[in-house]
């Protein structure tokens, strides 16, 4: 580990010309005075006054050198669709779109809501508006109306850009009830909206005034040409929202030149992709993995990326091995949730195509257990890596780092620290560094590396308070995970510290989902664990209180009332969020002081021992989540 170690050494200990090393495999319109400005901690600066744009690095500084070349394939298994652009072609595309923003009055510094499946016009939104400065916040297409509408009043755009709807294993999902929802519920929503019409929603209506159809907007810009916004490295690219512990999701601003670096550094050392090569990440535009890995990191490499739309298993098992042999895949990048969804069908379709132009195959986003990553790796026949890291730090902070030195793979671990990160277990109890095999929370000591999240989208304070305050005395970011580290120096994730729940890789606040049940008119208290699952990793499970217990005095009584709860879930956050199952209580454990013990209703409800039960304050309330998971 010769190699690894040295690399991640000099990243920590030379960070400055590391990261000035770094910043050469991507272009700067002017060039950065300071290296990092750390000067308000835990605040990094990087690439202080240089001068470069997402856009440009990722499309036109290629197109004298490889113009011609694929830049976005687009697959959809749902439509039947596929389309490719080359370089030049997503360049005009881009310019096109660039122009229609422009059109309607956003530039640099404005936020554009883009709220889309997986279709090309997606891609285009996202660098245009990279292009021209203005800050984009794409809204994961499978969030409804209350979902969305945190998010515009958040993040306050001028414009969204959405479609007429989604598909998903053939069935379409239409938007306009979704966004029209949400821009009622809203305080400050956007003036116009741009809808691309894909033909899916027969019942689509543009509201005068405020929807402008994409197709007829595009026919006026067809040969815009629009030049980039060089913004200060500094300058936000754009805001992804997370969920935390509260109801309120997080806006992770991401800046520009450290974004761009930490990408290209990643795509090399990492993922080992070269320009000229075929990237396929199966993850979504809505995610930081589609936001990093399917838009800006392939392209800002030069490599050709892959936008797939559609699921692993239809038509069948061996579409995503067709997709990787018909294109030389080199780089594939996939979830656990995926892993196990494919484990459970015919192996026979993962040897049906030669894969063999595969590197390596990536996973991330939730945890990998060891049989899954050790089944996957030997059915393959390719490496298979895992690695950790979150919507705050935009790319990865556990990895392997084969482009560096080819280190063995342990099944079930993320492997080491990536370069620029100076990562430690510190206990909980002391911010002390914990002793090998010793669980601990998973913690970076700052400053963040380029690339990782440099705010909370207009709450500075919320950015500290909530991942710098978590160990006394010590300045340090929480990860929020648990975690261990061997004696050979391999990591292990544990699972979250706090209320987030992973559902096949997409994280929700309990909190979150609990506001969604409680919004139906019979529901007076509830309370959200995560509990796991074999195929999703978790899943949410609600236990509630109702108001009126005459509206379920009978078994078909609590099961209408039961469909009619998660109605309400669906309706507000999106089906993604709907628990598996609400069961019915009189009421909930929680400490004298009304603390929920969510930690001994998770322990329960997946059949262990709920731990320290001396603050109670009713032992029947844990009788009644016993008896309510109890198997019939
Ligand atoms: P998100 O911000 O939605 O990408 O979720 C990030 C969270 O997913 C992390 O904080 C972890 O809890 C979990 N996670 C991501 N990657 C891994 C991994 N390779 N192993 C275990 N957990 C992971």
């Amino acid at each position: 580990m010769k190699a690894y170690r040295e690399f991640h050494r000099r990243s920590i200990e030379k960070r400055e010309e590391f990261w000035a090393e770094q910043a050469q495999l991507v272009d700067w319109h002017r060039p950065f005075g300071k290296v990092l400005d750390y000067s308000r901690p835990p605040f990094a600066r990087w690439f202080v006054g240089g001068q470069t744009n997402l856009c440009h690095n990722a499309l036109d500084r290629h197109l004298a050198t490889r113009g011609g070349q694929k830049a976005l394939i687009y697959i959809s298994t749902e439509t039947g669709e596929e389309k490719t652009y080359t370089f030049r072609e997503l360049h005009a595309e881009v310019n096109r779109c660039a122009g229609m923003i422009r059109s309607l009055g956003a530039g640099v510094g404005d936020r554009v809501l883009i709220y889309m499946p997986m279709i090309p016009e997606a891609v285009f939104a996202m660098l245009a508006c990279a292009r021209i400065g203005a800050i984009h916040s794409v809204v994961f297409g499978g969030f409804a109306s209350h979902s969305l509408a945190t998010r515009i009043d958040d993040a306050r755009p001028k414009l969204m850009i959405t479609a007429d709807g989604g598909m998903r294993a053939g069935r379409a999902i239409p938007y306009q009830s979704m966004f029209n929802e949400a821009i009622r519920l809203a305080k400050s929503p956007p003036e116009k909206v741009v809808i691309f019409n894909r033909g899916l929603d027969p019942n689509l209506k543009l509201a005068a005034g405020r929807d402008i159809d994409y197709a007829a907007l595009r026919a006026g810009h067809l040969e815009d040409r629009v030049p980039v916004a060089w913004l200060e490295s500094n300058e936000p690219s754009y805001i992804l929202y997370t969920s935390g512990t509260t109801g309120r999701p997080k806006g992770a601003q991401r800046d520009t030149g450290g974004y761009a670096v930490a990408l290209a550094a990643s795509l090399k050392h990492i993922y080992c992709g070269e320009p000229g090569e075929t990237m396929f990440t199966t993850s979504d535009i809505g995610w930081v993995v589609g936001h990093s890995y399917i838009v800006y990191g392939p392209l800002i490499r030069g490599m050709t990326t892959i936008l797939y739309e559609g699921l692993p298993i239809r038509p069948d098992a061996g579409i995503w091995w067709k997709i990787v042999y018909d294109n030389k895949v080199s780089v594939m990048f996939s979830s656990p949730t995926a892993a196990r969804v494919l484990k459970k069908q015919d192996p026979a379709f993962l040897r049906k195509y030669d894969v063999s132009s595969l590197k390596h195959l990536f996973l991330a986003g939730e945890p990998l257990d060891e049989p899954t990553h050790r089944w996957f790796a030997e059915q393959l026949g390719r490496p298979v890596i895992d690695h950790y890291w979150q919507t705050e730090s935009g790319w990865p902070i556990l990895s392997s780092v084969p482009g560096v030195e080819r280190t063995p793979v342990k099944f079930g671990s993320p492997s080491f620290p990536v370069f620029g990160y100076d990562l430690r277990l510190l206990r909980e109890a002391d911010a002390a560094e914990a002793a090998p095999n010793e669980k601990a929370v998973v913690a970076i000591l700052p400053p963040l590396p380029p690339g990782c999240m440099t705010t909370v989208w207009g709450d500075d304070e919320r950015f500290v308070s909530t991942y710098f305050k978590s160990f006394q005395g010590k300045l340090a970011y929480s990860t929020f995970d648990w975690g261990i580290r061997d004696e050979e120096g391999y990591h292990f994730i544990l699972g979250r510290t706090d209320d987030v729940i992973n559902v096949a890789g997409h994280r929700l606040g309990t909190r979150e989902i609990e506001e969604a049940v409680q919004a139906h008119p019979n529901i007076a208290e509830v309370a959200v664990v995560g509990v796991a699952d074999h195929l999703k990793g978790q899943m949410p499970l609600a236990f509630a209180v109702v108001k009126d217990a005459a509206r379920i005095a009978t078994l078909e009584q609590r099961a209408v009332e039961e469909k009619s709860v998660l109605e309400t879930v669906d309706r507000m956050l999106g089906a993604i969020a709907r628990p598996s199952r609400v069961h019915f209580v009189t009421l909930l454990p929680k400490t004298r002081s009304g603390k929920l013990l969510r930690r001994s209703i998770q322990a329960l409800a997946e059949g262990r021992d709920p731990g320290d039960l001396t603050t109670i304050e009713d032992p029947a309330a844990l009788e009644q989540i016993r008896s309510a998971v109890k198997p019939l």
